[in-house]
């Protein structure tokens, strides 16, 4: 009997271990249905809107994982249509590995800050952001992410504070950014301490605070579609989006972000974050990861076509760190499969890749620090030098 139950559990373990050792094998597509072309340089000109995308723990090996799973081996995302590339060192002040908040602040301040910190330096000094000197010049401004919007890289551009778990404060802090776009998830930093789903503290309604502020608030896809506001509050769940069968999806809160920005004649900043690639990665979740590089890379194509059609626009894909240590691996010599190994469910040191197009690309080709990075950004949009310390 005793016997009888140990080979059941033998059993139950082994086949944990073979489901496991499948969804780690990616099927490699045949043929793309549609070939993406890669995208010519253009012309330097003014730069009037800036795109600045940020998949959060998106390494080379994520992106050509997706890649292989979409579009196959010869194939070629939406992303991998920008002209130009570059290489980015993620290290942070205080870590040769990066958390989102430092990375995030290297791109927002264009300084190098501690773990954890948030558009602070580490004395805690703060530091202005590009989406707020945009602010400052009239521009119109936004962020997208699949997180909760108060989470540690959309935050790192409109919130100042020491830790990144201080999503209160960073949700009261979006209130004085006055940023014409904010969508993502997480109302549960947003409605009173008492309410079903709270996650405040005290008992400010910043929903209400919002709409008194002049903001239309959706929180259904079909509310975000129709709303014809131009200032647009959209969190569509209490914490991060659901990665499975998410609504919206990236690409139409990017779609719709872009639409109410570019209402501003004199231009625009937008931050897009596709946040869960990286929680993928902590999971060591392939399928995890390429169902967030899919929802990612659609939403890359709608900010292209947007950036062609309107010639001045800056786009800039890059990455705040790896998250895995993923790898591909060959599998029994197929061409059709490959293998996924992982040798971290934390952020690894590996540099990230940049991918750029518009007006000035070129200018992001190289190796380069991800603070310098946000020191080009603002110098070419034309909103100021980085970095800028707040002296008290
Ligand atoms: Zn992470």
């Amino acid at each position: 009997m005793k016997r009888s139950i140990y080979g059941t559990i033998l059993l139950l373990i082994l086949s944990v271990n073979c489901t496991a050792q499948e969804s780690n094998t990616i099927q490699v597509a045949v043929k793309p249905e549609v070939v993406n072309e890669r995208l010519p340089l253009v012309e330097d000109r003014p730069i009037k809107n800036v795109i600045f995308i940020i998949g959060d723990g998106t390494g080379l090996v994520q992106l050509t994982s997706g890649q292989y799973k979409l579009v196959g081996a010869e194939g070629l995302l939406h992303l991998q249509t920008m002209p130009v590339t570059g290489i980015v060192k993620t290290y942070s002040s205080n870590g040769l590995i990066t958390d989102s908040a430092a990375g995030a602040t290297a791109y927002s301040c264009g300084v190098k800050t501690d773990n954890g910190k948030i558009a602070q330096l580490p004395d805690e000094r703060e530091c202005k952001t590009i989406l707020e000197l945009a602010e400052e010049k009239g521009l119109s401004t936004g962020i997208v992410s699949t997180s909760g919007v108060t989470h540690a890289t959309p935050a790192s551009y409109a919130a100042h504070v020491r830790a990144r778990g201080m999503e209160e404060e960073i949700a009261v802090d979006y209130l004085e950014a006055d940023m014409e776009v904010i969508l993502g998830g997480g109302w549960e930093f947003f409605i009173p301490s008492g309410e079903e789903g709270s996650e405040r503290e005290d008992n400010r309604n910043l929903i209400n605070e919002f709409e008194e502020k002049g903001y239309e608030y959706v929180d259904s896809k079909m509310a975000l579609e129709s709303s014809e506001s131009d200032k647009l509050l959209g969190l569509f769940s209490p914490g991060g989006m659901p990665s499975e069968d998410r609504t919206p999806t990236l690409a139409e809160m990017s779609s719709k972000a872009i639409e109410v920005l570019s209402q501003n004649e004199d231009g625009f900043f937008l931050m897009i974050e596709g946040s869960q690639i990286d929680w993928g990665g902590h999971g060591n979740d392939t399928e995890y990861v390429l169902r967030e590089v899919k929802d990612f890379d659609a939403a890359i194509k709608r900010v292209l076509d947007f950036a062609v059609e309107d010639g001045e626009t800056l786009v800039v894909l890059t990455a705040d760190h790896e998250t895995g240590g993923m790898a591909i691996n060959s599998h029994y010599d197929r061409r059709d499969e490959v293998e996924i190994a992982w040798t971290t469910t934390g952020h690894t040191g590996v540099p990230v890749p940049l991918m750029a197009y518009g007006p000035h690309a070129i200018k992001f080709t190289g190796w380069q620090e991800n603070t310098e990075v946000g020191i080009k950004v603002a110098e070419l949009f034309g909103v100021g030098t980085l970095p800028q310390i707040i002296e008290e």
